[in-house]
């Protein structure tokens, strides 16, 4: 499939079925955290970036082949979805053909414009990202497309929060160094307390960033979590359990798994031995599309990961 993928285990969210409507990093921020790598396609244009007919179809295809496999059905992928023009159109049509709920991962840098917000009200869960207290911080990090402002994405929050009915989880991902001093942190807390989400998660990196500095924060910060957010501090845990794989072709469903999610190693072979693949043949397959240069292995936070060659 080519616009859908999964279900695959998801922390916030059991086991989600993906809609990714968007070519591989197209996105108008450029975060130093990025799991996909560098944005390559950067921009704030929103469009219908393939065929709505045909993501249509698929999505129709991949709920009746997976009914009663997912928790979730989750807007996410190679980019930001709300730069999906017909969002709305695509969130309608999941939504008549499942009774799970709907949930849009977004960075929420586009909440503040009417037709955005309109599209996202039909969902169930909003699921925003929120990293900086400030501008200087948030060009820091999201490194965001020139025409977003703070102040506009702060004002989106608050103004979405206000006329959604779903939930509305914000994630604030936690790096070393970067946003995890006490100044910073309160400074994230207070634009929180504006915003007044339903539910705060505090994420780190624990997936290979695309810069290499950026690294997950001690965990003697913990504490200071527990004094500034409450008790907001489910962090530090890699998802478990295995992928949905569709056939035993592996190199097609490698691909298609990690250009939106990268995956250690140890879940890559769990995943595939439940199609009978045995761990030395996941391993040879992975070094060949290594030397294909397709895939790329990457060590961090002492275990290995892999991720798609962009
Ligand atoms: S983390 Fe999300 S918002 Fe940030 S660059 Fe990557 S895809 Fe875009």
């Amino acid at each position: 499939m080519k616009y859908v993928y999964g279900p695959v285990p998801s922390r916030r969210l059991g086991n989600s079925l993906g809609i990714d409507p968007l070519p591989s990093k197209t996105c108008n921020y450029q975060c130093i955290y990025c799991q996909l790598g560098k944005t390559n396609n950067f921009t704030n244009i929103r469009k219908n970036y393939f065929p709505k007919k045909d993501t249509l179809t698929e999505i129709e295809k991949a709920i009746k082949l997976n009914e009663n496999k997912f928790d979730y059905i989750t807007f996410v992928g190679s980019g930001e979805p709300t730069l999906y023009k017909d969002l709305k159109d695509l969130i309608i049509k999941a939504k008549e053909l499942s009774e799970k709920p709907v949930c849009v991962i977004t960075n929420g840098s586009l909440l503040y414009e009417k037709e955005v917000q309109n599209a996202l009200i039909s969902s169930d869960v909003v699921l925003p990202s929120l990293d900086a207290g400030d501008e200087t911080s948030f060009i820091k990090i999201n490194r965001p497309h020139p025409s977003i402002s703070f102040d506009n994405l702060i004002k989106g929050f608050i103004d979405f929060r206000k006329i959604f009915k779903g939930k509305f989880w914000i994630e604030v991902m936690l790096m070393k160094g970067i946003n995890d001093t006490k100044e910073e942190l309160l400074k994230i807390k207070e634009k929180l307390d504006l915003i007044k989400p339903d539910r705060i998660d505090i994420n780190v990196p624990i997936r290979p960033p695309v810069e290499k500095w950026v690294k997950i924060p001690d965990k003697n910060i913990i504490s200071l979590l527990n004094a500034i957010f409450g008790d907001y501090t489910n962090i530090f845990f890699p998802e478990e359990g295995t992928f949905k794989i569709y056939s035993s072709n592996f190199e097609n469903e490698i691909l298609s798994i990690l250009k939106r999610h990268p995956m250690r190693q140890k879940q890559i072979i769990e995943t595939f031995s439940s199609s009978g693949f045995s761990k030395n043949v996941v391993i040879s397959n992975l070094k060949k599309l290594k030397s294909e240069n397709k895939i790329k292995e990457i060590s961090y936070n002492k275990q290995i990961f892999w991720k798609i060659n962009i």
